[in-house]
């Protein structure tokens, strides 16, 4: 059986991470060049576990562009959707590991051919047949890219996908879980047409929230060495679970089955360095479930 295609829009870049933490890039004896980008990490994590996923976004015409379409390309990744700029280069980011553990980011993006796609070189057709649309925030900020991301969103949307948004939205801006709680319950009632709100919180697991019912999920107990990824690992399981059968978000003891294999994804990444390299297979999944 042909299985639903997930469409993931947005960058892909580089991340140059140093070997060292607590140093510069520039201090670092040595570094690693880690591919990324949330919309990216989201689409291999579909096909690693045996979902269909294609990426839309712009890659640079140079050396990194062409290894990032490769990656994709080796993951399984369709990649009718990719363009390349004959003028920009590819995103990249420079990475500092602080001694705390937290990361800082230095952009290449001035600008770089990720934000330059533009709505007439959207793969229409390719959109039209996704079950899924998934993106995230930063193609929103800029022109060309924010008409390009409204573009595909509508695209989508009018062939029948379902929409899934990662903001990207992060612990510190909200003091406290109650905090949290109401801050989303105010943009819940605001958002007739959201069906499903998820929030991940690391370690703590996730919680969900429809009109009819909310609750949490707990994480697996794992030993986390980079939490690089959790995330979009998290969002892939998911929807790879959801995309042939989206009822399942309407019946809380189903979604609550697909949460628990989102959890497990999610923490199985956290025990690998790196992001791409640390997605999990159905199988890694499937063992942890079962322990
Ligand atoms: P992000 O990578 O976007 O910050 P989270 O850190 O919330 O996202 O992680 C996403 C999911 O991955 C969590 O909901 C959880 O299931 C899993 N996860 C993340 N960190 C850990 C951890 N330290 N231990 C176990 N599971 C984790």
């Amino acid at each position: 059986l042909d299985k639903g295609l997930i469409v993931s829009f947005g960058e892909m870049l580089i991340d140059f991470v140093p070997t060292q933490s607590g140093v510069s890039l520039a201090e670092s004896p040595g570094f690693l060049k880690a591919p990324g980008g949330a919309p990216a990490n989201v689409a291999i994590a579909v096909t690693r576990l045996g979902g269909r996923a294609a990426f839309v976004g712009k890659l640079g015409d140079d050396e990194f562009g062409h290894m990032l379409a490769g990656i994709l390309r080796e993951n399984g990744v369709e990649d009718k959707g990719i363009n390349f700029d004959k003028g920009a280069r590819t995103a990249l980011a420079f990475v500092t590991l602080r001694a705390d553990g937290d990361r800082e980011f230095m952009f290449y993006r001035n600008p770089s051919a990720d934000m330059l796609l533009r709505p007439d070189e959207l793969n229409l057709e390719l959109i039209r047949s996704a079950k899924v649309f998934h993106y995230g925030s930063i193609s929103l900020i800029t022109e060309p890219c924010r008409s390009a991301h409204l573009k595909a969103m509508e695209v989508a949307k009018e062939a029948g996908a379902l929409l899934s948004y990662d903001p990207n939205l992060r612990e510190p801006l909200w003091s406290s879980p109650e905090e949290a709680r109401t801050q989303i319950m105010s943009i819940w009632d605001k958002a007739e047409i959201i069906k499903l709100l998820l929030v991940t919180l690391g370690e703590k697991g996730c919680r969900y929230y429809t009109k009819g019912f909310h609750g949490s999920v707990e994480a697996f107990d794992v030993n986390a060495v980079d939490t690089t990824g959790a995330g979009d690992s998290f969002i892939g399981a998911f929807l790879s679970q959801i995309v042939d059968d989206q009822t399942v978000i309407e019946e809380e003891e189903r979604l609550r089955k697909v949460l628990r294999f989102a959890n497990a994804c999610g923490a199985i990444t956290t025990t690998k360095k790196g992001a791409i390299p640390a997605l999990p297979s159905e199988c890694d999944a499937l063992s942890l479930l079962k322990d």
